[in-house]
């Protein structure tokens, strides 16, 4: 039997991601290594090694074929399920060359993994087949149309389907699909991708008419690199790889043995009826279940992006109601809980194209976690999972994520100052006074529920919700958060972007907001200015697209005007010093916190205007020129992105904690406090907490209006890849703060 380490402490990671790739099995990873190094012969040699090797590679593909039922047809070795659909799609286009139809298709389900589209649109093309390639509806259960396929089948060269989805689990009822594709078309090459069926369902593929199913063996604890085609006895073949004639000259290149003998002892494994590594069905379906009330007492209500009654035990899709997939993969990782987002086998993607084709609306696609666990999960790491799910929730709790349910709350304020809100590159904020008074700018509609749970977990009341300008990219969510947010909104009658009616200010504990028209942009472009009443100075200026961190906003939009622009720009710079910090309505280059002095620094024309270098008519007709050049920019409406040339310094791990061993330096975990509660970070370190600090990307325009930095100190700056911590050092940078460095790679590095 084949055991996990099990984790005797809450800092281990749990792996919930088997979906995206598995651990070798301890068992399987010895044979592995016993074939590199002892029975490492190449099969093809005719000595003793040669034939110990050649052995091992035929009984792998008998056991192949009893775990997949395929008394006939052929069993290949491949480096894995991508080249195993090459080669299928490749066999079967070569053939269909000749088709003689008229309108030839090829048709694959609309939630196939990539690999599948993908090969069948780049060798339709290569090869010069010219078919059309359609993609099989599915319902907003995940199942294929079967009336799609009847129509299509007849004009068809090949149909892909899947057995089970990698985002979803949900499985597919491959009887059903054989009788309609077999109904309408006795030849027609099928490809069923069972790369997440093996070890979840039973197979018996020489029972059907598939006609090629490949299987990866990374997906099931055995090694990357390794896979396993079948093909049916009949079907077209043309080999993908020629070379030196290995696997009957159907796939050349000198076997993988030591993967091939990982997929022998898997294979082993699986048919072994007395031994428990791979656990039965009900198992896996209690594992489930006990993972689902982990979740739903941790986070209170979940949505669920597949029926469990369509989809196997091992997969669990579902987006934590109000908050984004981001906030929810940050807070495991950083708890060392290992899930992907829903996305996950699209890299880069933001959302799943999976969830879209079920026809699920936005946030449930953008907002998907998958969690996934393997078959050979043992009771023990499932209890370890839910433990460490449930020890996530006084974070939650503590960092206003979820409502807390204590019958006394005692809500630590944890927003207090100003916290920056994006929604891509769309910049919200929230203000709080020391009275837990609010007031809320430019808010976004896909930030409502983070907005309405900050303010309903610390009994905010929200004074005034306002808007710097009528977007004309988006439409304003002032209505619909003044109405979610009920009694604690301060309802008053207000003009069109929320500023009260007849009030020349918004007085709140120590500051004020002010109001000043700055048309430029549009015509009813505002800036609203928080006065610190001690100083007499503006701490924040909330301009809205009159100003990007690093450039000014667009005036070739309908409203805009480059003159009026000029004129608010020195009207504004009346009441602003160098470090009122600007809050610009977008923040395409991740500047976090810009004040006035960098603003002009770094804006040619906007420091030329002030200066008197430039007349109102000069700026004018510039501004209008660089505004005509930018018309071809991707999001033009706003404004546009100048690249600020700022390089923090960067420094391993090693250099990061010889930084860290004088107790002058302060290290800055810029992510967010649920991420930074989950673990320890000066422990990490070995450095006192006291020399730890955490200040959010969302925070940092607040740090630095409170004095939380000076200027004269060194920090070193981290994140869990390096990426936020190194915007937030180049920030600093840009800022003046001389001894900024940052954790190249991250916590991940650690
Ligand atoms: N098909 C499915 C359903 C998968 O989940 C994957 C892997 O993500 C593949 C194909 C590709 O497999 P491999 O990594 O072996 O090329």
């Amino acid at each position: 039997m084949a055991n996990f380490f099990i984790p005797d402490d809450l800092n281990q990671q749990i792996y919930l991601d088997a979906n995206a790739t598995t651990p070798v099995l301890p068992d399987i990873a010895e044979v592995v290594c016993h074939t590199m190094q002892v029975c490492f012969g190449n099969p093809s040699s005719s000595h003793i090694t040669g034939i110990q090797a050649k052995h091992l590679l035929e009984q792998t593909r008998q056991k192949a074929r009893d775990v997949i039922g395929a008394t006939e047809g052929d069993i290949l070795f491949t480096s894995g399920a991508t080249e195993g659909i090459q080669t299928a799609v490749v066999s079967t286009l070569i053939a269909a060359k000749q088709h003689g139809l008229s309108n030839p298709v090829l048709l694959y389900g609309a939630t196939e993994h990539k690999a599948v589209p993908n090969t069948l649109k780049h060798w339709n093309q290569v090869l010069n087949v010219n078919a059309e390639v359609l993609a099989i509806p599915v319902d907003k259960y995940g199942i294929l149309d079967l009336q799609f396929i009847a129509k299509h089948a007849a004009n068809a060269l090949m149909i892909c389907t899947m057995a089970v989805n990698n985002e979803t689990g949900i499985y597919q009822d491959l009887a059903a699909i054989e009788q309609v594709i077999r109904s309408k078309n006795e030849s027609v090459a099928w490809m069923v991708d069972c790369v997440q069926a093996l070890g979840k369902t039973p197979l018996a593929l020489s029972k059907t008419s598939i006609d090629y199913a490949p299987f990866s063996g990374h997906k099931l604890y055995a090694p990357k690199g390794i896979g396993v085609l079948y093909i049916r006895k009949g079907s077209a073949y043309t080999p993908f790889i020629a070379g030196g004639g290995q696997e009957s000259g159907m796939r050349s290149g000198t076997e993988n043995l030591p993967g091939i003998a990982g997929l022998n002892k898997l294979f082993s494994l699986l048919l072994d009826q007395h031994d428990e590594t791979f656990k039965p069905l009900a198992q896996l379906h209690g594992y489930r279940k006990q993972l689902h009330s982990a979740l739903v007492d941790t986070f209170g209500h979940l949505t669920f992006n597949h029926a469990f009654s369509h989809s196997v035990a091992t997969t669990l899709n579902f987006v934590v109601d109000g908050l984004t997939s981001k906030e929810v993969m940050d807070l495991f990782d950083a708890a060392g809980i290992r899930v992907s987002g829903g996305s996950a086998c699209s890299s880069g993607a933001s959302r799943s194209f999976v969830l879209d084709a079920m026809g699920l609306p936005s946030w449930q696609s953008e907002n998907a976690i998958r969690l996934s666990f393997g078959p050979a999960m043992t009771q023990a790491e499932i209890d370890f999972a839910c433990q460490k799910i449930r020890s996530l929730k006084p974070i939650l709790a503590a960092n206003c994520l979820v409502v807390s349910d204590s019958t006394t709350p005692s809500q630590e304020l944890c927003a207090l100052g100003l916290t920056q809100l994006r929604h891509q590159a769309a910049c919200c904020w929230l203000y709080v006074d020391a009275k837990k008074q609010a007031v809320i700018i430019d808010p976004i509609i896909e930030l409502i529920p983070r907005i309405e749970k900050m303010v309903t977990t610390q009994c905010l009341t929200v004074l005034a919700i306002l808007d710097t300008h009528k977007h004309q990219e988006r439409i304003s969510a002032r209505c619909l958060l003044a109405s979610e947010l009920g009694n604690h909104y301060q309802d008053m009658p207000s003009d069109e972007l929320g500023w009260p009616i007849g009030q020349t200010c918004i007085s709140l504990e120590g500051t004020e907001l002010q109001r000043l028209a700055t048309p430029g942009h549009s015509m009813d472009s505002v800036s609203y200015l928080l006065l610190d009443k001690q100083k007499q100075q503006v701490s924040y200026c909330f301009c809205g697209d009159l100003l990007l961190p690093g450039g000014l906003g667009n005036t070739a939009i309908e409203g805009g005007c480059s003159r009026a622009m000029a004129n608010s720009l020195l009207n504004l710079n009346k009441h602003m010093v160098d470090s009122s910090i600007v809050c610009s309505g977008h923040d395409y280059q991740q500047c976090f916190a810009l004040n006035w002095g960098v603003q002009k620094a770094s804006t040619a024309n906007l420091s030329a205007l002030l200066a008197g270098e430039l007349t109102i008519a000069e700026f004018a007709s510039q501004k209008y020129i660089t505004d005509q050049q930018q018309q071809s920019h991707t999001d033009p409406l706003c404004g546009y992105v100048e690249t600020l040339s700022t390089a923090s310094k960067q420094v391993t791990v090693k250099a990061a904690k010889q930084l860290l061993s004088e107790s002058t330096t302060c290290l800055i975990d810029t992510r967010e406090p649920y991420e930074h509660g989950a673990n320890n970070v000066a422990q990490l370190f070995n450095m006192s907490s006291e020399q730890v600090i955490n200040i959010p990307l969302s925070r940092m325009a607040n740090a630095i209006v409170e004095q939380q930095l000076d200027q004269e100190r060194c920090y070193v700056l981290l994140c869990r890849s390096g990426n936020r911590s190194r915007q937030a050092a180049n920030n600093l940078t840009q800022l003046g703060y001389q001894h900024v460095y940052n954790l190249a790679g991250g916590l991940a590095l650690l």
